[in-house]
């Protein structure tokens, strides 16, 4: 059915309609699409976002809002290169240099082309509805164009600067991971070899003993040749123990933890050890020459928690360390490359790889008899987010955006940081689920100043003239600067998108000294990329955005984030009004998806093999703050509570209309005064449902609404109002009755087509079409409500109805009495009901009156007498003629011949006229005889 109505929609142009709807409107609903990665085919956690951003806009475009319906591919960044790598069989960047930047960026552009082509296909088949023709593709020129704007502000504003620092640094990728990157699921549990190795104390000027050793613990024994200090806790106690002839200086609280049970000889302060000097155990290396070692205090860093007390610093391979190294100057020793191969000036480690052999570093060590014990350390340690390959930390140039400077340019708010701005910025913002809010918050009251750069190929090419004479930098703001300012190369490069290498050869005029400069090498940040969207794609008046949706576990840091820093820089102002934020997808255990423990679900498989509005329903009912557990399970759980009981009541709607050769314009014009009770009520109770839906949806809450729907549908439509009027069509209805029965369902279903189409496109088409015979459900206007048929009263009393029902009931089960055996009275009190809900009552729970007596409890009188017992009889043997009519296949109209072993006399005309039975005939077995 779903590929039919795809068909559908693409023949008749239904999304073209649909696109171009509200063009006139005055009111605009402005979505932002946070871009999607164009690496790879879709996964169904990426159709969950999906719903959410194609259920708002058509829930505003039915409202009459008009839209832009513009989706966006984000193509740039380290995640196209490596998989470009991989099929290329690259290790590292060497190999791209030797292939050709050139041919390597073309086949990245190719990439993105590919999988966002593809992605298209499976959006359509998502019945996502987008202006597909017109997507924003981040690795446009007008896309990088705008960034270079953004940093050329950043830049007046003061805000840009090279940094000189220690980062983190992916040794396969070649490239700093910034802190917004290194994201809680990238840690992974590894176990690696921790050591504790003795440093012996030099008898320097705070004389101590040289047979004494400072025990330090590590696990990064890699970067021990990169020590120039301990720390200590000037507050903790220590102590000496002699050891196989030694001295061993411990923190007291954690010689247990190194395998030392004995009593020290002597405790004191850590106080009395910072200023100590001692010997590194790599002094005999050149990089290593004229290097002094020393134990300086570090309160914060020094725990008492694990380790020796005594913690190794390393300035050249630690992001604290090197902080430490600057407020105390010490040396930085910078050890490894970029490949994380220690340099020259390391003796035979030099050319080695640090991270891959970490048993060079033990037979150094073992040499110098330094180690005091080696055992396996198992931890959290973050990877790489692309090629999860371990991080390593090194001292590398890279570019910063300051988030604690104040604006060089003056205006009203200058005399607040960035970081304030920002923070400023995002309380403008609606976050939901709440506690977005104080996350954004969190995370940029303690993030360090963003890392911008890249030391790869296929991205932003930051716009960045370094001098390499006076150390002066330029930052250009666009192409037609670049020309301007151009005096060499712009011939190379006239033609192409800004991207390496073609951007390289573009070299312009040092202002300061006049000297020929090059762009520094380095890409950008992806986000930037991400971030620049409410600029580079929103038209002026559609600025600020309605609402973005995405997920929330990486966003805070990344997208939201730069999307918030963007627009502060640019504007001091919110780049959207609300954002929808929502947890992760994971697999019906809970586990997470991935394709290497094989419980990934590729999307297309799951739209074909469960459907695509099933998969939207357990997106729309599911709490956005939660994670989603996904899976054919749970698919068809929501198919079995819902979907079916939706499908199967507009199947009981067609057939009997049908039977009825019922036509919409047949409703009489005075139908309202006619209305029974329970058409009343279900009237009552689906403008509430309107009302609940459209508020909940103003509210950028699916759940609610949704629930709402799935509960009216399964609970008053079919559970009480089409089983309470079974009886109302049929053959033996009677034709008024049935007329305004078919009528009061018939608008109850095109309502409901009409306020679920938002989130179950295809089906909510199928009714909506076959029942209205217009365009299509997506062309139509969302439900308002009609308050004139709200009945609040009403809608309490069927409450107390069903739940004088449901007692009924219990007491028939539990006295173990048939539902078809009719029984003499019910009583009940509290409040009284009118004659036509004690009729209800009546017919639902098979007695012969029901009664009310003020103040009693509700109650069942289940004697039996003989009329009673026949009564039931009857109704027992319709049942069973009914079901053997089913069989036989009959038609609803079909009149049969029943035999039957027996029936109460008394009803045989009664049997007759409920199964369409023309003769009884008596005979052993039940047996339907069809005429035809
Ligand atoms: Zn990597
Ligand atoms: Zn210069």
């Amino acid at each position: 059915m779903e590929h039919e109505i795809l068909e559908f929609w693409q023949k008749e142009k239904i999304v073209e309609k649909y696109l171009k709807k509200n063009d006139k409107s005055d009111q605009k609903f402005s979505f932002l699409d946070g871009p999607i990665t164009a690496n790879n085919p879709m996964g169904v956690h990426h159709a969950w976002g999906r719903t959410y951003k194609d259920l708002w806009q058509r829930f505003y475009c039915m409202l009459g809002f008009a839209g832009r319906f513009q989706n966006g591919f984000d193509e740039q960044g380290l995640w196209v290169e490596v998989e470009v790598e991989k099929e290329l069989g690259f290790k590292n960047k060497k190999d791209i240099e030797k292939f050709g930047i050139d041919k390597f960026v073309n086949l990245c552009k190719e990439r993105v082309k590919k999988y966002s082509d593809i992605q298209t296909q499976q959006s359509k088949r998502l019945a996502y509805f987008m202006d597909w023709e017109n997507s924003y593709h981040t690795s446009s020129d007008t896309n990088n164009y705008a960034i270079w704007n953004f940093l050329k502000v950043c830049n007046q504003k003061g805000y840009l600067y090279k940094g000189h620092d220690t980062v983190p640094w992916c040794p396969r990728c070649g490239t700093a991971i910034s802190q917004h990157e290194i994201l809680t699921e990238q840690y992974l549990e590894i176990t690696h070899k921790a050591v504790f190795v003795k440093y012996q104390v030099d008898q320097g000027p705070v004389a101590r003993d040289q047979e004494e050793f400072l025990l330090v613990w590590t696990t990064t024994p890699w970067t021990l040749p990169s020590n120039v200090a301990i720390a200590v806790n000037p507050d903790f106690n220590y102590g000496i123990w002699e050891i196989n002839g030694q001295k061993i200086i411990i923190a007291l609280k954690l010689a247990k933890g190194a395998g030392i049970t004995e009593k020290p000889q002597k405790t004191f302060k850590g106080k009395h050890l910072v200023g100590i000097k001692y010997l590194g155990n790599f002094d005999d290396l050149p990089a290593l020459k004229n290097v002094e070692h020393r134990v300086i205090a570090a309160k914060d860093l020094v725990i008492e928690e694990e380790g020796t007390g005594l913690v190794h610093i390393a300035p050249g391979a630690g992001e604290e360390d090197f902080k430490l190294a600057k407020e105390e100057k010490l040396a930085v020793v910078e050890s490894i490359d970029e490949s994380a191969v220690y340099i020259e000036g390391f003796g035979d480690l030099s050319g080695q790889n640090a991270k891959k052999n970490p048993d060079l570093i033990f037979k150094k060590l073992e040499e110098k008899n330094v180690i005091f014990k080696i055992e396996d350390y198992t931890h959290r340690y973050p990877t790489c987010w692309r090629c999860k390959t371990e991080l390593v930390w090194r001292v590398v140039d890279e570019w910063y955006i300051a988030m604690d400077r104040k604006s060089k340019v003056k205006s009203q708010k200058s005399e607040k940081t960035l970081r304030q701005q920002m923070m400023e910025v995002t309380k403008e913002i609606k976050w939901l689920p709440k506690f977005g809010l104080d996350r954004e918050l969190d995370w940029l009251k303690n993030m360090h100043d963003w890392l911008i750069s890249k030391k790869r190929y296929w991205g932003l090419a930051l716009p960045i003239w370094e001098c390499s004479k006076c150390g002066n930098f330029e930052v250009i703001g666009s192409n037609a600067e670049l020309k301007e300012k151009a005096v060499e190369g712009w011939d190379k490069f006239e033609g192409n998108s800004p991207h390496r290498p073609w951007i390289d050869n573009v070299k312009i005029k040092c202002p300061k000294c006049h000297s020929v400069t090059s762009r520094i090498p380095d890409v950008g940040s992806p986000w930037l990329d991400a971030g620049i969207v409410s600029f580079s794609t929103l038209p002026e008046d559609w600025f600020p955005a309605d609402f973005i949706t995405e997920s929330f576990p990486g966003q805070f840091k990344n997208w939201f984030y730069s999307l918030i820093a963007m627009s502060t820089v640019l504007k001091n102002t919110n780049p959207t009004k609300t954002i929808l934020g929502f947890a992760t997808l994971l697999d019906e255990k809970g586990q997470e998806m991935h394709k290497s423990t094989d419980n990934a679900i590729e999307f297309n498989e799951a739209a074909d093999k469960i459907g695509v509005d099933i998969i939207r329903w357990m997106y729309a009912t599911q709490n956005p703050a939660a994670n989603l557990l996904f899976g054919y399970h749970k698919a068809d759980e929501v198919r079995r509570r819902f979907y079916l009981i939706l499908w199967n009541s507009y199947k009981f709607f067609t057939d009997y209309a049908n039977l009825a050769q019922w036509v919409c314009e047949k409703t009489p014009a005075d139908i309202t005064k006619k209305l029974t009770i329970l058409d009343k009520w279900i009237l009552a109770s689906l403008t509430d449902l309107v009302l609940t839906v459209n508020a909940s949806l103003q509210k950028y809450d699916a759940q609610t609404a949704s629930r709402a729907i799935e509960e009216f549908t399964v609970n008053d439509l079919s559970t009480w109002y089409i089983r309470r009027s079974r009886d109302r069509v049929g053959p033996n209805a009677g034709s008024v009755d049935q007329n305004i029965f078919l009528s009061t369902f018939y608008g109850v279903l095109v309502t409901i087509s009409k306020l679920s189409a938002p989130f179950m496109p295809f089906v909510s088409e199928e009714i909506y079409k076959s029942m209205t015979g217009d365009d299509s459900v997506h062309l139509s206007n969302y439900p308002l409500g009609d308050k004139s048929l709200l009945d609040k009263k009403l809608i309490d009393d069927m409450k107390i109805v069903r739940q004088l029902v449901e007692t009924a009931h219990s007491i028939r089960k539990d006295k173990g009495i048939k539902v078809r055996q009719p029984l003499a009275e019910f009583t009940y009190g509290e409040n009284q009901l009118t004659d036509d809900l004690e009729k209800l009552i009546t017919a639902e729970i098979n007695v012969k009156k029901v009664t009310y007596k003020k103040d009693i409890k509700p109650n069942l009188d289940t004697k039996l007498n003989p009329d009673l017992i026949a009564e039931g009889e009857a109704r027992e043997i319709i049942r069973q003629i009914q079901g053997a009519r089913k069989e036989a296949g009959c038609e609803l109209s079909e009149t049969v011949t029943v035999k039957l072993p027996n029936w109460p006399a008394k009803y045989e005309a009664e049997i007759k006229k409920q199964t369409l039975t023309a003769k009884l005939i008596k005979s052993a077995t039940l047996e339907i005889v069809r005429s035809l």
